[in-house]
C-alpha cells in the first residue's frame, strides 16, 4: 500500500485559483526541496503523519466537498501522491493540484487540474523553474506567479508576453503576502495589455495567515 506524509487535511474555501470561493477539502503533503523567501507553508517542511493512501483519501472524502486540492509543501515530491490523486478522481471529485513547478508534471493524470507556480526572482528560487512544464499544461490548467515587487512583475510580464502564456490558459499574478501592494499590482495588470488575472489569497483576507484555513 503506498503512503503519503501529511501535514494537515481540512475543509476551507479554495483561495487562489479560478475556483476561488468554492468549498474545498485540502490535503497538505509534507516536505519541499525549495525555500521560497515568502513561503507561507514552511510549517509543512517537516513533521507530518505517514498515512496509507486509502486512509488519506478517506479523510479527504469524508469532508464531503465536490472540490479537493492536493497541496504542500511540494506534493509531487512524494511518490504516493499519484495513487492519492487516483483515489480522489475515482470518487468523482474535481481534483486540483498546487505544485511549485520544480518537479516534472508529466505523470499527473490529465483529469487533475494543475495550478503550477512559476518562480519569479524575488522568490530566490527562479533557477528551480522547469521550462518543460510549460509545454505540458492542459487547457484547464493554470499558471501562478507570486510577485514580491515591481521587478518580479516586469519579469513575469516579459515571460508571459514572450511565450504568450495567457493565450491558452489562465495566468494569475498574486502579490506575495506582505509583499507588493495589491492595489499597485492591480493597476499594473490593468495597464499591462495582457490577459492576466489578479489573484488575491481569499483565505488569508478572510482568516489571516494561519494553518488549516
Ligand atoms: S515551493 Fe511552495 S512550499 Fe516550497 S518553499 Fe516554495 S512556496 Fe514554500
Amino acid at each position: 500500500m503506498p503512503t503519503v506524509r501529511v501535514t494537515e487535511i481540512f475543509r476551507s474555501l479554495q483561495g487562489e485559483s479560478l475556483r476561488a470561493g468554492f468549498p474545498c477539502a485540502f490535503v497538505r503533503l509534507t516536505g519541499c526541496a525549495l525555500r521560497c523567501v515568502w513561503c507561507d507553508s514552511a510549517y509543512a517542511f517537516s513533521g507530518g503523519e505517514e498515512l496509507d493512501v486509502d486512509e488519506a483519501a478517506r479523510r479527504v472524502l469524508e469532508l464531503e466537498t465536490e472540490l479537493v486540492e492536493v497541496t504542500g509543501g511540494e506534493p509531487l515530491e512524494q511518490e504516493g501522491v499519484y495513487a492519492l490523486m487516483d483515489r480522489l478522481l475515482a470518487a468523482g471529485r474535481t481534483v486540483l493540484l498546487e505544485t511549485g513547478g520544480h518537479v516534472p508534471i508529466d505523470r499527473v493524470d490529465p483529469r487533475v487540474i494543475k495550478i503550477v507556480d512559476v518562480k519569479a526572482p524575488g522568490s530566490g528560487m527562479q533557477a528551480a523553474n522547469l521550462p518543460e512544464n510549460l509545454e505540458l499544461l492542459g487547457e484547464r490548467d493554470e499558471l501562478k506567479f507570486v510577485l514580491a515587487d515591481r521587478r518580479d512583475f516586469e519579469w513575469a510580464l516579459a515571460l508571459v508576453s514572450e511565450k504568450e502564456l495567457d493565450r491558452a490558459r489562465t495566468v494569475t499574478f498574486s502579490p506575495a503576502w506582505e509583499g507588493v501592494d495589491p492595489a499597485a499590482l492591480a493597476g499594473w495588470i490593468r495597464d499591462s495589455g495582457r490577459n492576466v488575472r489578479l489573484g488575491l489569497q481569499l483565505h488569508k483576507i478572510l482568516w489571516g495567515d494561519v494553518p488549516g484555513k
